[in-house]
């Protein structure tokens, strides 16, 4: 590193507050501060602003129907479909020539589908779907990796009015079978295989396995050729149809969007799982669609022109709103990548944001400290000068891989979006806006304009700026989950209960998250209530005591979570991840102790810190801490099959049981 490169760094670790630049600021979309004064004073009416970005059959007769609360209804009255407003309408509009999806194998084969294209494979699945018998209202379950095929039956299933269940395909044959039992969904969408790391991956045994699981009958399974040659054996039977033939007896085919209402279902999504069992999220196809559209355009900045990426799986909320649902209904370029980040090479993504001139990008904070924990030769190595923006979601990012992210990625020129926001809220929830706000690393921002978050203690009561407590949503939001599926009373208990005094028909969404909030009224995450530990009476966040810890030199990530302790009640657990280029050694032990105990105090000091090649990570990366805590108490270690690396469980074990 030069000596001009030392100083900047040293520059940037001291500066706490980061502005978007004039020229940023002048080409935004939102750029008026004035905005959030006017979503409050204008409330709900302020968000016809998000229903004007849809184009309606039936126009609604009210913004907001909140006689039933919880059980909100937004746009009722008006009726739409959600694949004529994400295709049809560019198609009509003159830009059927714009590309649609980019999208690239891991091998390096690519597709592009511009607005036409999607028409008319959107059209001839949907034709496909309803030959094979798939009705309006029946759940149609997708188990696909990255394929661009996916997308195109998301919108084919939306263009008959059938929702669908995206299944990720990192996960097995039961969490399969059971998503397709909780949803009674009687028809699959699979693939034969698809590539990871250079090799084929066969996916169609998961997919067979977990069909044998389904309680009730399958009426039609579709696989879709990925793997051509290089497939495996796997003979289509009875009610399995290939994709390819199905299409090409429905070549030319085309189907009317069927006219849905506003709260029709759109989409069930299961939550990935992190605590507990998975949830069935109920999405509607009016206020999600208006809602994702809204934020892709205030908050990721996109303009039809633009080339996006957001390097996220579609079998995660984050693909749905911000791959497919909300790029597509303004008209933009979204991208998309079958692999993984280091194949062939640890370049991947900075050779693709050149070749495609991404001007904005989406991923998140583990995807970041792991580029971080690389090195920069491989961004440096590259023209990322088409970045605008860029954007993270997922969990808290520390400041250090913020400020990476920053000045390696966005050479100090693109604003930093950190979005805080879950399946159950379908869209952006709090974060800065890009064209308007002060960036604070570390801290995500204050609630976007027309969200009534609060952070609160456990009465209710909202906390002092710097307090810890939880954050509650007051008002509804076009974009919340509607239910459950089948199980309202679980979405009750699960979301209402906490903070709601229904006598007074009062409702507090109640997101189960633990933050605090600053004299600007930022908000920071502190991570997930579950994961507050109690040393000695004390309360304290795992991810505060993690941020500590990467903030050492030398630490790529960490992952803290409370053992039993005779004295304390609880200890700190810390597993940590170095940077490549630094060995486990007792120095680097002692420096990362220090760095806690620097940072947040002596009472926070870890009792044994666990160096490890990895973290046991949920298909959206995110650190499933309950694992490790049955690691640090020696318990019997529950269910692995959401991870997306079982195989290091053992290995975390071997090394806990030796030190
Ligand atoms: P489950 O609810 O089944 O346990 P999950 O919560 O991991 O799974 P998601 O809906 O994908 O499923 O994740 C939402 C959670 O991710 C949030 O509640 C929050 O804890 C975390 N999160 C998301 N974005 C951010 C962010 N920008 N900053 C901090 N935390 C974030
Ligand atoms: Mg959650």
């Amino acid at each position: 590193m030069s000596d001009g490169d030392g100083e900047l760094e040293a520059r940037l670790v001291e500066q706490e507050e980061f502005e978007p630049s004039d020229e940023f600021v002048e080409q935004a979309n939102v750029s008026d501060p004035d905005i959030y004064e006017e979503f409050e004073e204008n409330w709900p009416q302020c968000w016809e602003r998000a229903a004007e970005m849809l184009d309606w059959y039936d126009d609604y007769d009210t913004v907001l129907d909140d006689s039933e609360g919880p059980f909100y209804e937004w746009f009722q009255g008006g009726t739409l479909n959600a694949s004529y407003n994400c295709v049809d309408r560019h198609v009509e509009d003159g830009n059927g020539d714009r590309t649609a999806i980019n999208w690239e194998g891991e091998h390096g084969d690519t597709r592009t589908y511009t607005y036409e294209d999607l028409q008319r494979e959107v059209n001839e699945f949907a034709a496909a779907l309803r030959e094979l018998g798939v009705e309006e209202d029946d759940v149609v379950t997708l188990y696909m990796p990255m394929v661009p095929e996916l997308p195109i039956a998301m919108l084919a299933c939306a263009r008959i009015g059938a929702p669908h269940s995206v299944v990720f395909a990192g996960f097995s044959a039961d969490a399969l079978a059971t998503r397709m039992n909780s949803a009674d969904s009687r028809f699959l969408v699979t693939c034969d295989g698809y590539y990871r790391r250079g090799d084929a991956l066969d996916h169609m045994e998961k997919a067979n396995e977990g069909l044998e699981g389904v309680d009730h009958g399958v009426d039609a399974t579709v696989v879709v050729d990925r793997l051509g040659e290089d497939g495996f054996d796997h003979d289509l039977k009875g009610n399995q149809h290939d994709w390819g033939e199905l299409i090409d007896d429905h070549s030319g085919d085309t189907v009317d969007p069927v006219e849905r209402d506003a709260e029709d279902m759109l989409f069930l999504m299961y939550t990935s799982g992190t605590t507990g069992e998975p949830k069935g999220v109920k999405h509607t196809t009016a206020g999600y669609l208006a809602y994702t559209a809204w934020t892709s355009h205030s908050v990721l900045d996109l303009k039809p022109e633009d080339t996006y990426w957001c390097s996220a799986d579609i079998g995660w909320i984050t693909g749905h709103s911000y791959i497919v649902y909300g790029p597509l209904a303004l008209g933009t370029t979204t991208v998309m990548y079958e692999g993984t980040p280091d194949f062939p090479e640890r370049d991947r993504l900075w050779e693709m944001v050149e070749e495609y001139s991404v001007d904005v990008f989406y991923t998140a904070p583990t995807a970041i400290r792991a580029f971080m924990k690389w090195g920069s030769q491989f961004p440096d190595d590259h023209d990322l000068s088409s970045l605008r923006l860029l954007g993270t979601v997922g969990e808290p990012i520390n400041p250090r891989a913020w400020k990476w992210y920053y000045q390696h990625i966005g050479d100090e020129e693109c604003p930093i979006v950190d979005t805080w926001w879950q399946t159950e809220t379908g869209g952006m929830m709090v974060t800065t806006l890009p064209g308007i706000g002060t960036m604070k690393p570390g801290s995500a921002g204050p609630p976007l304009p027309g969200i009534d978050a609060r952070i609160v203690d456990t009465e209710g009561e909202q906390v002092e700026a710097g307090r810890a407590g939880y954050i509650t949503v007051n008002k509804p939001w076009p974009g919340m989950l509607r239910t459950l599926y089948d199980n309202d009373d679980r979405f009750l208990s699960e979301y209402w209960q906490e903070y709601s005094d229904p006598d007074a028909d009062e409702w507090v969404y109640f997101p189960e998250d633990g933050a605090k909030i600053d004299e600007d009224g930022y908000i920071t995450i502190l991570g997930r209530v579950d994961d507050v530990l109690n040393v000695s009476g004390h309360r304290l966040g795992t991810m505060e005591i993690e941020s500590a810890i990467v903030g050492v030199e030398g630490v790529a990530e960490a992952a803290v979570v409370g053992g039993d302790h005779e004295v304390k009640g609880e200890a700190v657990y810390a597993y940590v991840i170095l940077e490549d280029g630094y060995e486990e050694s007792e120095e680097m032990r002692e420096k990362i102790i220090e760095g806690v105990e620097d940072a947040i105090g002596p009472i926070a000091r870890p009792e044994q810190v666990v160096f490890t090649p990895e973290l046991p990570k949920t298909r959206s990366g995110k650190i499933m801490r309950r694992l490790l805590e049955e690691i640090a108490n020696e318990e019997e270690i529950g269910d692995t099959t959401t991870l997306r690396n079982p195989e290091i469980v053992k290995d975390i074990q071997t090394k806990v049981s030796q030190d």
